[in-house]
């Protein structure tokens, strides 16, 4: 009898807690990267955008930065799972499963899936001072200063890193890569020249672009950008490169075991933001796209991000570059 009350006591608690959630407990964001860098832009602003919807409850970010993102992701694969603690990932999710060998989680298995944020192009910059000021003056310099270039990333699993891995393979070349925290570090050292290239997401290269900091080759997808200051840049597919394509996209985790109201209260709120007209306006100016379609419910999001482990896999493996 005194277990059935004690049971009954938990139960209820749980119950309690979900219909409370959030409370006055501030949820956190964890980003897996650096902050200042574009994971980390979006982030900030979807915060922003979720803070009304939740009831005015503060939402901060967490820069759990490291390890091409697995830290961030181990670190809310182990959260307790009361919807506090939150996961922004990128596309490294569909990444990782397989460039790191020994991950301590399991991408399918260890988070529930809360629904998309954005789809993101990513850039191909160059240092201010690089000689090139096109792609095709770009491919010369690579040929003339082949086993000289250094080529920043964001770890093994990021999306640079998986965009600079495409662009060597394309052009048969080998680049020293320089791992940073995440893009935002390495967009400091492009522009003081002490790397010399970077392929990035546009909300962390439109403004730098624009202010004309950093030099800009190509955009990745498979069509040019109508982004005002991206939209005279050349796509690699058009520059030469038959079949480039690479889109980042944003998703948002929350550990496994979140009791279900509170999944669908974030659910609902972040459906909210990605119809906030702000928020919308700010990834629109950094050339994000933000999600309108089905992708928002948490099945779907899943099944994309299998999709694209699945589509991911085989290339990845093919270049034959891992992370322990
Ligand atoms: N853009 C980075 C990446 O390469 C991550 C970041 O700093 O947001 O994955």
């Amino acid at each position: 009898m005194k277990r059935l009350l004690l049971l009954v006591a938990a139960v209820t608690a749980i119950a309690a807690q979900a219909q409370s959630f959030p409370g006055s407990k501030p949820i956190t964001i964890v980003v897996p990267f650096a902050a200042g860098g574009p994971t980390d832009r979006v982030a900030r602003d979807l915060a922003e955008a979720m803070r009304k919807p939740m009831g005015g409850v503060s939402i901060l970010v967490d820069n759990a930065a490291g390890a091409g993102g697995s830290i961030g992701a181990n670190k809310v694969a182990k959260a307790v799972a009361d919807g506090h603690t939150l996961l922004l990932h990128h596309i490294g999710m569909a990444t990782m499963p397989t460039l790191v060998r020994n991950l301590p989680f399991k991408v399918e298995t260890d988070f529930e899936y809360l629904g998309m944020v954005n789809d993101v192009p990513m850039t191909l910059i160059g240092r201010p001072s690089l000689p090139a000021n096109n792609f095709k003056e770009l491919t010369a310099w690579i040929k003339d200063n082949n086993g000289k270039i250094n080529l920043g990333n964001a770890g093994i699993g990021a999306a640079s890193h998986l965009c600079g891995l495409m662009f060597q393979n394309a052009l048969k070349t080998d680049m020293t890569t320089v791992p940073y925290k995440g893009t935002g570090p390495a967009m400091t050292d492009l522009i003081g020249g002490q790397i010399d290239l970077l392929c990035d997401q546009t909300t962390n290269t439109s403004g730098q672009i624009e202010a004309k900091k950093v030099k800009a080759y190509a955009v990745t997808t498979a069509k040019r950008l109508t982004t005002p200051a991206l939209k005279d840049l050349p796509t690699l597919n058009e520059s030469g490169l038959k079949g480039f394509e690479v889109t980042i996209w944003h998703g948002l985790y929350a550990p496994k075991g979140t009791p279900a109201d509170v999944l669908a209260k974030l659910n609902a709120a972040l459906k909210a933001a990605l119809k906030d007209p702000d928020f919308i306006k700010k990834q629109e100016g950094l050339g994000a796209v933000v999600v309108t379609d089905k992708r928002v419910e948490p099945a779907e999001h899943k099944k994309f991000v299998a999709d694209e482990i699945a589509k991911w896999s085989p290339i990845l493996k093919a270049a034959g570059v891992y992370a322990d």
